[in-house]
């Protein structure tokens, strides 16, 4: 019987890793430039990381997390983000006694229990970053700028930046108890997800998808114009720097972001063509986190970016040309077997890319096999060419065939130098 893989968890298969690793390749030259370093974290943490930070009432920690108990009866979760678990690590470490700033970049797996469509998985990955220890503007500016970087180098179709500021421990609690009184007058026309943000986080009412709702809110008081001066003068400064840089940002007052972590700055980048799912990352700034996780009074702001939404955000076709093999070894008998394993060892440990099929196989069923790999050399070994010390080397460019006295084991250097030289002799007509 077949066993197929979980529902929402997905292969990535050869055809496609080569344009995950091009684009992680990409990712992390970026962020070198930027002076941020690779964090590495755990997949799996103690529950209360995620469940204390992201916040109780958001639809992570109410209903999608992997959560169950270990063998010693504690809670523990597979990581549904990696900011949490960024500032665990951080406090742990007490890496803020070492340097007072740090900029860290994580990439790998999360886990959300969410209803699986195109673009939307229960395992995918995020590349994301985390720069703690410096509250002002400059450091928000400068993250979105290396986010605006990192998609311009990955090449994301029409880009979209939406920046919003979602106020401080001051100014957000009056503003919400605004927006929630303004729910409550029309809480008969909205959904009934709806009601109950109303009660445990009215600011999501402001982004339900559901068009009564959004016509019920339409009019409803924005951030914006409810934060405290000094978080109006920051987000001022950030928007003021981001406009010299002539990187486009769109000011969207509804915007507020799905985890309740966020203060000041948040933003999300978005993708033409991705149709419900548009949303290829975001992220904002987090002042109370590293405390809540019992560290020092300092702060930090980060994003993440979906890996698979990238990809699909990008005007490219699979690649699937894979770096050819500099040698085919094509051995005709069992003996021949022995000596191509031996060989192809032997080079292998020098660095050269060796291919070498099974021997039961016919010389032309291997030659086939030789021109679709695009091998540019064949080293034919049989009976004779063991007697003689010797391989027969097949030029597939040239389709020209040439003795080679070999000893076996010989070097990549040795044989490479033999290859050059037999290209400008004459050749054998004939296969032995
Ligand atoms: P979030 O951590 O919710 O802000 O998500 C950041 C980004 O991660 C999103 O914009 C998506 O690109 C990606 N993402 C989040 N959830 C999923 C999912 N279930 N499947 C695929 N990508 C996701």
């Amino acid at each position: 019987m077949k066993i197929s893989s979980v529902k929402g968890f997905h292969d990535i298969l050869p055809d496609e890793s080569a344009r995950w690793n091009r684009m992680e390749a990409q990712a992390r030259e970026v962020f070198t430039r930027y002076g941020y370093h690779e964090i590495r974290i755990p997949i799996l943490e103690k529950t209360e990381v995620f469940s204390r930070s992201i916040g109780e009432a958001t639809d992570i920690v109410e209903k999608e997390m992997y959560t169950f108990e270990d063998g010693d009866g504690s809670s523990v979760t597979l990581r549904p983000e990696g900011t949490a678990a960024v500032v665990r690590a951080y406090v742990e470490h007490a890496l803020h006694q070492r340097e007072p700033f740090w900029k860290l970049y994580y990439i790998g797996p999360m886990f959300r229990r969410e209803r699986p469509q195109k673009g939307r998985l229960r395992q995918f990955h995020q590349i994301g970053v985390e720069a703690i220890g410096r509250d002002d503007a400059a450091v928000d500016a400068e993250v979105v700028l290396l986010l605006h970087d990192l998609i311009s180098a990955v090449k994301v179709r029409d880009p979209r930046i939406d920046l919003n500021s979602l106020g401080c421990s001051d100014c957000r609690p009056r503003y919400v108890e605004l927006l929630r009184r303004f729910g409550e007058q029309r809480r008969d026309q909205l959904c009934e997800n709806c009601k109950r943000r109303l009660e445990r986080n009215p600011l999501r009412l402001l982004d339900c998808k559901v068009e009564s709702c959004q016509t019920a809110t339409a009019d409803a008081p924005v951030i914006v114009d409810h934060l405290c001066d000094a978080c109006r003068a920051h987000f001022e400064t950030v928007r003021g720097l981001l406009a010299r840089e002539q990187v486009e940002t769109h000011l969207n007052p509804r915007m507020v972001r799905g985890l309740d972590y966020y203060c000041r700055t948040a933003f999300e980048v978005s993708a033409a063509g991705l149709g419900a799912q548009s949303a290829v990352g975001g992220g904002g700034r987090y002042d109370g986190l590293v405390r809540s996780f019992g560290g020092p009074d300092t702060t930090g702001i980060g994003f993440a970016l979906g890996v698979e939404r990238l990809l699909l955000a990008i005007d490219e076709e699979h690649d699937t040309t894979r770096p050819p093999p500099e040698i085919f070894l094509a051995p005709l008998d069992r003996a021949a077997e022995s000596e191509a394993t031996h060989l192809a060892h032997t080079l292998r440990r020098d660095g050269m890319r060796v291919e070498v099929p099974s021997a039961g196989k016919s010389l032309k069923s291997q030659m086939r096999s030789a021109d679709r790999l695009g091998a540019p050399y064949v080293l034919i070994m049989g009976a004779d060419e063991l007697a003689a010390k010797a391989v027969t080397v097949r030029d597939m460019a040239g389709k020209r065939n040439f003795p080679l006295a070999i000893n076996i084991p010989t070097t990549a250097a040795e044989l490479r130098a033999a290859l050059v030289r037999l290209r400008a002799e004459p050749p054998l007509e004939q296969h032995p």
